[in-house]
């Protein structure tokens, strides 16, 4: 029926449900090829990161810093930039190099695109004009201290539309910017473009180098980088698409981008969570494309249908909610948990959108429900909330475990991250299969919380 605005009554941030812009960026990096993604800052802004994303997705992360200690806050990071440059080109011969910067290399106010020019030059000595042409080193700008880790995830995937796409020939593919979604996202997605027989690029492809299959070495793969990604010749062809489809509308700089600079049509948003906005996603793909949708993809809309007729009613419905996250995924669930007669109670992201806002006033149209929105605040903010306002179930990453424990509410673990839990990264929420994974566990976790251990003798 209505939203309701929460503002923040504190400066101080409590366990935050954001970290900064370089995670992004290292996030989107790693979808590239043959690509080394290097910190431009001190060993901790790459480490700290690496931590998170191993934790998550259960996977090495290979990061490079350019180690920045207290004579660089005084003379800058040229030295250290240039030299990091050309050790990480000759020592790992990668097809790509992204130059992040961070909180220290942003405030210095180093000269990042001339310091790329001297490495690129001084190699050139070292290992050739040819070799060095054919590595891509961009700029990434990424000041930690504004926005969050999805505006550094924003801002790679438009360097890579401004500084490698190039046009040449149209190639009849589509632009897909998935945004920070998990591997099994991106795979339910290229599953859905395969059965509307649509050829993808993907800005930038994780699935694999954060899921990668173990195999004893070969000449095949190089140790060091691992298998997939997106292709520096692909990126390079993006701008040749028929359009650009971003998951998310906030992080569609890059479609933006391309559209403005190639005429690529762009289409921003929404994630494909729940029935609503798969329907819309494939909307977008036929108007692009031009390709119908098959039938093969209406028996999955109606597999999850028919799914959600067998559990709403039964056990899920007038079940309060609390969701927290990226602005993105949570207002996505807001919308599908609608969808399954649940009431979103409480939605909260660390993001400072008004579009986000804007989003769930929708939701509370559409489900009927009287939506709490938190932006730009924290799990405390979220603690404090539920003393007074209890809800049936939360669902979310693992930093608010704790949380769930001592207030005893089952939690549903999505989105980035989830540590305390495996296999998560694999499950799609996207897409009518990943509707269906979706509603499965959050029926089995009402059930063991509420309906156990009767429930199944309603059914007799
Ligand atoms: S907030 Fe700044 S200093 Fe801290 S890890 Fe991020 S980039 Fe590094």
């Amino acid at each position: 029926m209505s939203m309701n605005l929460i503002e923040k009554d504190r400066v101080a941030t409590i366990n935050p449900l954001k970290t900064c812009q370089p995670l992004g960026a290292m996030w989107a990096v790693t979808g590239i090829s043959r690509a080394v993604p290097l910190v431009h800052g001190s060993q901790g802004c790459s480490a700290f990161v690496r931590y998170c994303l191993s934790r998550h997705f259960r996977e090495p992360s290979e990061i490079a810093v350019t180690s920045l200690h207290e004579d660089a806050a005084v003379f800058g990071g040229r030295k250290n930039l240039v030299e990091g440059i050309q050790n990480v080109a000759i020592r790992l011969k990668p097809d790509f190099i992204g130059v992040i910067t961070t909180c220290s290399s942003e405030i210095i106010g180093d000269d990042v695109i001339g310091f790329i020019k001297t490495a690129k030059g001084e190699l050139k000595e070292k290992i050739g004009e040819e070799a060095v042409e054919k590595i891509k080193i961009i700029p990434i700008s990424t000041p930690s201290f504004v926005e969050t880790h999805l505006k550094g995830y924003d801002n790679t995937i438009k360097a890579l539309a401004d500084y490698v796409a190039e046009p040449s020939q149209p190639n009849e593919k589509i632009n897909i910017i998935p945004g920070m979604v998990n591997p099994g996202d991106i795979r339910e997605i290229k599953h859905m473009l395969r059965l509307m027989d649509i050829e993808s690029i993907v800005l930038a492809d994780i699935s694999d180098p954060f899921d990668a299959p173990l195999r004893p070495s070969t000449t095949e793969y190089k140790p060091y980088y691992p298998k997939g990604g997106t292709t520096v010749d692909e990126i390079v062809d993006s701008a040749n698409s028929v359009g650009t489809i971003s998951l998310t509308k906030y992080a569609g700089s890059g479609a933006l981008s391309l559209e403005k600079k190639y005429n690529v049509p762009a289409e921003l948003g929404p994630i494909p969570i729940g029935v609503r906005n798969t329907d819309q996603f494939l909307r977008n793909l036929k108007k692009l494309t031009g390709q119908d949708i098959p039938d093969s993809i209406l028996d999955e809309r109606g597999l999850l249908i028919d799914s959600m007729a067998d559990v709403a009613s039964r056990y899920l419905f007038d079940k309060t909610v609390a969701i927290y996250g990226d602005p993105e995924i949570t207002s996505g669930i807001a919308r599908f948990v609608g969808e399954l007669g649940m009431e979103p109670k409480l939605v909260l992201t660390g993001s400072k959108s008004q579009e986000f806002v804007k989003d769930i006033e929708k939701v509370a149209k559409e489900t009927g429900a009287e939506i709490d929105t938190m932006i730009d605040q924290d799990l405390r903010s979220m603690e404090v909330y539920l003393k007074d306002n209890p809800v049936d179930l939360m669902i979310g990453g693992s930093d608010a475990r704790l949380m769930a424990k001592e207030n005893d509410i089952p939690l549903v673990r999505v989105g980035y991250p989830v540590y305390d839990r495996v296999g998560y990264h694999r499950r799609p929420i996207v897409g009518y299969n990943g509707g269906i994974q979706l509603m499965d566990l959050i029926t089995n976790t009402v059930l063991e919380k509420y309906y156990e251990p009767e429930h199944w003798k309603l059914q007799q």
